[in-house]
């Protein structure tokens, strides 16, 4: 049996967004060079770098000094083809919700051609409703439920060790199905979206309500390839220009 590729796991990023506990973030690098995962992405962390953070890194502190940290958790996604949220069930803002194991699967097959990533929350707040508008999926530990809030950290464990049984498990996964859009093609087409709404009347700038979220709930649930991203443009354009040929 050939062993499974270390490469694929170098390509799964965890991302941490707006951690206020620099010992979580010290934590959370330690489980995952426990379970082999190397890429660990801060966005805007509260209080970083710090003894904190190393202490509870242990020796992963290797992780951390590596670790990129981000302004905007656009920032941390723009060169990922799948970003799945780890969260509670949200099914207004993200329409599909993956199990644990089900995450690992998706994860390596698309981590064969593309950086992908696991996007945890803040310790009291979550992830937000505009975190979780970057995502494609979700997933959610099914916890007790009484009691589901797992310990940032612990939350972390529990993915990677999913990623690793999986990648132990199962050598050769099948390609992926799709050339997926990159996040950062993905903002690009929400924001020529709006804007395009926004000419055509649709979209009132002063009040644009829940639309953009709905939105990209939608296209979320069909996956857009790189080219469906392009096509959708070029339809966005063609509605722009007409209208102003229209209105001279
Ligand atoms: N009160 C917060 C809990 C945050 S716990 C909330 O309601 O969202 C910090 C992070 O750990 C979360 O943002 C999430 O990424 C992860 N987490 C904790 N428990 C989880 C669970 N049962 N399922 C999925 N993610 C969980």
């Amino acid at each position: 049996m050939t062993p499974p590729d270390p490469k694929v796991l170098a390509k799964i990023r965890v991302v941490l967004a707006r951690t206020s506990h620099p010992g979580n973030i010290g934590a959370a690098a330690r489980a995952m060079k426990t379970m082999g995962l190397t890429q660990l992405y801060l966005v805007d962390p509260a209080i970083y770098p710090n003894s904190q953070a190393d202490a509870m890194a242990s020796g992963a502190v290797d992780l951390l000094a590596q670790a990129r940290v981000c302004a905007t958790l656009a920032e941390a996604l723009a060169d990922t083809v799948l970003a799945l949220g780890v969260s509670a069930r949200r099914r207004d803002i993200v329409a599909e919700v993956l199990t644990p194991p089900e995450a690992a699967g998706r994860l390596l097959v698309e981590a064969q051609v593309a950086p992908v990533a696991l996007v945890f929350g803040n310790e009291t707040s979550g992830l937000s409703n505009e975190e979780l508008a970057l995502c494609q999926a979700l997933v959610t530990i099914p916890a007790n439920p009484d009691y589901s809030s797992l310990n940032l950290a612990a939350a972390v464990q529990v993915l990677s060790y999913e990623i690793r049984q999986a990648w132990l498990g199962q050598p050769g996964w099948p390609q992926p199905e799709l050339d997926a859009a990159s996040g950062a093609e993905l903002e690009n087409f929400y924001a020529h979206l709006e804007t395009a709404l926004a000419d055509l009347e649709f979209l009132n700038p002063g009040s644009p309500g829940k639309l953009m979220l709905k939105l990209r709930r939608l296209f979320s649930r069909s996956r857009l390839a790189k080219e469906e991203v392009n096509i959708l443009r070029g339809i966005l354009t063609a509605a722009q220009t007409g209208r102003q040929s229209r209105q001279k």
